[in-house]
């Protein structure tokens, strides 16, 4: 089995994690805000030393490719993505889908998201499957289910970022069994996986360490005999201490039995 690569997640201006998170990680995911200043993250990434993916900004900075009132700002926080993607040789650029705002019908939705990736298409993007709120501040996503993943890819050629803990608070807003849920999704081959700590029974994602919560994660036994596992991005508090980040490698490495690497 090859060696599975993990990643740490950062924001673009966490600029002094980098160096630290380079000594625990295989490659930083770096999310990239708005104003984010590409000289003071080229320095920051020259010290962590480890191979950069690129995360588009996301409904929190206004991305919403699933309105086209929202298109000028979505496609400005889809070009500082792709600058940064170039920049860092960054092989994918991972997206989220549309979301539910001012009235759009679930289909429109899904429309109008696979419109805008038509118009704005990038060989190097990924989507990222998100949660199916019913009870929170957002309600529902054009990329909830695998379904959605299915219809969204016959119409345009986008990779798949399968997202464990959306994919679990997805299933349980629907009150669906969340491994078969799983499942599902890993059937569409994803390329790259999120992971972070949430129990089973949960309908909210919280990006908690993997250490902190009741939860076994037998669903990676789903991904475990794959000929080359995807990259697994752990999405959790950065700020937490780096020894934090090392519990939840080192128990990620056990759980998919490979060796703890040396540190
Ligand atoms: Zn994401």
């Amino acid at each position: 089995m090859t060696k599975i690569s993990i990643g740490g997640k950062l924001y673009s201006k966490n600029y002094e994690l980098f160096e630290i998170f380079g000594k625990v990680y295989d490659f930083i995911e770096v999310l990239i805000e708005p104003d984010f200043n590409i000289n003071a993250l080229v320095d920051a990434v020259s010290l962590a030393k480890k191979p950069i993916t690129i995360h588009c900004a996301h409904q929190h900075f206004g991305f919403n490719p699933g309105n086209t009132k929202k298109f000028q700002i979505t496609k400005k926080l889809l070009d500082n993505a792709i600058l940064a993607a170039e920049k860092f040789n960054s092989p994918t650029i991972i997206v989220h889908p549309g979301f539910e705002e001012d009235t759009i019908s679930s289909q429109q939705l899904k429309n109008n998201t696979i419109e805008f990736f038509k118009n704005c298409f990038d060989k190097r993007l990924v989507i990222e499957n998100c949660p199916y709120y019913k009870t929170f501040e957002l309600t529902k996503y054009s990329l909830s289910t695998p379904k959605d993943f299915s219809d969204i890819k016959k119409a345009v050629p986008l990779k798949l970022a399968l997202d464990f803990s959306h994919a679990i608070s997805s299933a349980n807003c629907q009150a669906k069994p969340p491994v078969s849920f799983i499942e599902e999704f890993i059937k569409l081959k994803p390329c790259l996986f999120h992971l972070s700590g949430i129990e089973m029974d949960s309908q909210k994602d919280s990006h908690n360490h993997l250490f902190l919560v009741k939860n076994k994660f037998e669903y990676l036994n789903l991904i475990k005999d794959i000929q080359n596992i995807p990259p697994i991005t752990l999405e959790t508090k950065y700020s937490s201490p780096i020894e934090y980040h090392q519990k939840d490698i080192e128990i990620l490495r056990k759980l998919l039995n490979q060796e703890q690497k040396k540190i």
